[in-house]
């Protein structure tokens, strides 16, 4: 389902908001400290005031448990914003560089972060909330004006932020714009200083061409086949539980969850017991009963996903219910390269396991195809984390439990090659909307 503003948005309407920003920003009122941290202190007060409201709007979205939204939704977001808080005055100030002896005495030099503009941020509908709100905290941060786009297919999170956000946030120098496709390509047309785009590479390749006109720098946060390398020496009961926490969170429908196994044959049979102890146990034995386990966003994509659950012997799980937009839990076996599963990003709650005869074979098939959003391996060899490390490339590279990279605001989170472009999270959310403008200072003597 997606929401579209109530009354149509038209170009003009695209280009009065831009420039009503730009006004706004060109006043410098968003750049003082005290503004930024004003504007991160009210999108803290929107989420704790209106933790309830949110969590039911994502539970009429995606069916989210309230323990996802509080960690990953709500908690991931205030995360963010409160490392900002503690931490912005030491990420904004000025860096002294040393100066060349030929330069006159008493020269100085120096960078400085200097805010880019009005930028906009256009979000996806998995983690509508997390994913809108980190970025848009990035850039009041950095001390922006900043023009929001949430995710339509998250319909009633979207609408719930339209409001929260207009009431909470500087109205002159942000602003929301929901909808799709239509309202998303008016924005893309007119001229932003940067543009922040969450979804998959089809359209991060429009946004990228639409930014191209104007100059406007992108951060592409796009998707793909997240590989997990599974060592033979990996124990097999703490691989699956966290295999099984990772890849079936939100049912499957996360950026980084891992997309499938690659493992020597012998450690496939055995991975199949545990992973099925490690399904039932975290989910019971019907998991459309338990709480804690979502449903696919659509009927688009439930078709999309139920076409693929036939690309392999099932290990555990296989029911469907499309009126519930109900996949259970999935782990396929006996995976060929060429099946359909293998082909796209799966983005839903399908494991499939493929075999390879070790690690030189795994590299291989890594190197193969599209640089992933992350590569996670289970091992206790030195080596083969060292060979992971310089043989492979991937947005983040996770030994031991995949996902929890999210969790460490310190480490940039972005993608490279077809898993996108730039990074964001901590520091790395300030300096992408910032401009690092180095100063000199050519003294008169
Ligand atoms: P989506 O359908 O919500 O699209 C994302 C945004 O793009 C929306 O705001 C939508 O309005 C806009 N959009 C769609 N078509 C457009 C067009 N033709 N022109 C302009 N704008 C358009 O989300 P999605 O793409 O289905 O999201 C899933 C993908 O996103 C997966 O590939 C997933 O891996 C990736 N993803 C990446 C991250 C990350 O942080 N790297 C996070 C979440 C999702």
């Amino acid at each position: 389902m997606t929401t579209h503003p109530t009354t149509a948005f038209t170009g003009t309407d695209a280009t009065a908001v831009v420039t009503r920003l730009r006004e706004t920003f060109r006043t410098g009122r968003t750049r003082p400290l005290d503004w930024r941290r004003t504007q991160l202190k009210r999108l803290r007060t929107l989420l704790t005031e209106n933790a309830d409201a949110i969590a039911d709007a994502l539970y009429a979205d995606l069916r989210k448990s309230r323990a996802e939204v509080d960690t990953m939704e709500i908690g991931g977001t205030l995360r963010e914003i409160d490392g900002c808080l503690e931490h912005l005055n030491t990420w904004l100030a000025p860096q002294s560089v040393a100066v060349p002896a030929h330069l006159p005495q008493g020269t100085t030099a120096r960078t400085e972060w200097e805010p880019l503009g009005v930028a906009l941020v256009i979000s996806a509908w998995n983690y509508p909330v997390n994913l809108l709100l980190v970025p848009v905290a990035g850039a009041l941060a950095a001390g922006n004006a900043v023009v929001i786009k949430p995710a339509e297919y998250a319909a009633a999170t979207s609408a719930l932020l339209a409001v929260l956000l207009a009431r909470y946030l500087d109205p002159d120098a942000t602003a929301v714009v929901e909808g799709g496709v239509e309202e998303t390509t008016l924005l893309l047309a007119q001229r932003f200083d940067h543009i922040f785009y969450t979804g998959n590479g089809t359209v991060g390749r429009v946004v990228m061409a639409a930014a191209a006109a104007h100059l406007t720098p992108v951060t592409l946060e796009l998707g793909g086949k997240s590989p997990v390398f599974v060592d033979h020496d990996a124990d097999l009961h703490v691989t699956s539980e966290r295999l099984v926490a990772a890849k079936f969170t939100n049912a499957g429908q996360t950026c980084v969850a891992p997309d499938y196994v690659l493992t020597d044959p012998h450690t496939a049979q055995a991975l199949e017991a545990t992973l099925t102890s490690a399904v039932n146990k975290r989910f019971g034995h019907d998991p459309r009963a338990c709480e804690d386990y979502g449903r696919i966003v659509d009927e688009r994509h439930f078709d999309r996903l139920t076409a693929l659950l036939a690309a392999g012997r099932t290990v555990i799980g296989g029911q469907t219910e499309r009126a519930d937009c109900y996949i259970a839990p999935t782990v396929l076996a006996d995976v060929s390269p060429s099946a359909p599963v293998m082909q796209e990003e799966i983005f839903g709650p399908v494991l499939p396991i493929l075999t390879v005869s070790g690690l030189d074979e795994a590299i291989a098939f890594v190197n193969d195809r599209d640089r992933p959003l992350a590569l996670y391996a289970f091992t206790n060899n030195d080596t083969t984390r060292r060979r992971l490390a310089e043989e492979t490339s991937s947005g983040a590279l996770v030994f031991g439990w995949p996902m929890q990279q999210l969790g460490v605001p310190e480490l940039p989170f972005g993608g490279v090659g077809g898993s996108g472009m730039g990074a964001y999270h901590g520091r790395f959310s300030v300096e992408t909307f910032s401009h690092r403008k180095p100063v000199l200072d050519v003294s008169a003597a």
